[in-house]
């Protein structure tokens, strides 16, 4: 029986809008395919050799306040988080923890919570703004996917990153160039709350997949599973946006 281990950092301060729904999705895809999983709870002070074992990584969002206090404990993580990442182990960071993988957050009063660099890209609040809310629908190489995404922070990419998609309604990494998220080697970084995972199973399987050809060293083909249930939310939330899908 293959394993893998899934390592979900600070879920007790980064986990805002419902994103354990994600490590459900991902244990449940796995169980269904009798692939075993474990996930370890990553929260302040944790030992960086938790992280080593890890097969998959998922932090999701969270408030400034909260932000804060993880981004000191990340930090000295860094090294570790980037070896990973560069391997191409899979992650999936949402809002405030996609914001932490680029270069710096800029609060609205003008405080820098520094980042891990990992991600080309820099994000910057103001008060100016208005916060982006609202459902989101996003054209990727997959197909659409759908999210509900709630941020002061305006996302920019470098030249050279990848956007995951490019927003079809909605606001995106910024409301302005049309981009959504981040794809670096296996990692992924979005705006897109829901949880996005039991809406958009494919990205699940695509994070899965991955953990298991960069464990198992092999190509991994996953057993198709019924999905009617997920496209059927997910359509549901289309049509409420006008959207085909
Ligand atoms: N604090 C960040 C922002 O508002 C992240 C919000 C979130 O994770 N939902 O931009």
């Amino acid at each position: 029986m293959k394993q893998i281990t899934i390592g979900w950092l600070y879920p007790r301060l980064m986990s805002t809008y419902g994103d354990r729904g994600n490590i459900i999705s991902l244990s449940k895809r796995c169980e269904w395919r009798e692939i075993d999983v474990k996930v370890i709870e990553l929260n302040v002070g944790f030992d960086k050799k938790q992280l080593e074992e890890c097969d998959l990584l998922f932090m999701g969002g969270a408030q400034d306040r909260e932000q804060k206090v993880v981004s000191e404990d990340l930090l000295i993580k860094k090294e570790i988080l980037l070896k990973k990442i560069e391997k191409g182990v899979p992650g999936l960071f949402i809002c405030g923890a996609y914001q932490f993988l680029g270069k710096y957050y800029k609060e609205a009063d003008g405080t820098i919570i520094n980042g891990l660099g990992i991600f080309d890209l820099y994000t910057e609040s103001s008060n100016k703004e208005e916060r982006l809310i609202g459902n989101i629908a996003v054209k990727t190489n997959e197909g659409t996917i759908i999210g509900f995404e709630n941020h002061g922070g305006r996302t920019f990419l470098g030249e050279d990153a990848k956007p995951l998609g490019k927003v079809i309604s909605g606001f995106g990494n910024n409301g302005k160039d049309g981009t959504e998220g981040l794809i670096y080697k296996n990692s992924i970084g979005t705006y897109l709350h829901g949880p996005i995972l039991p809406k958009n199973p494919s990205i699940a399987d695509f994070l899965i997949e991955k953990a298991l050809e960069i464990k198992y060293k092999e190509k991994s083909v996953l057993k198709k599973l019924d999905d009617s249930l997920e496209n059927k939310a997910k359509s549901v939330i289309a049509k409420r946006m006008s959207i085909n899908l």
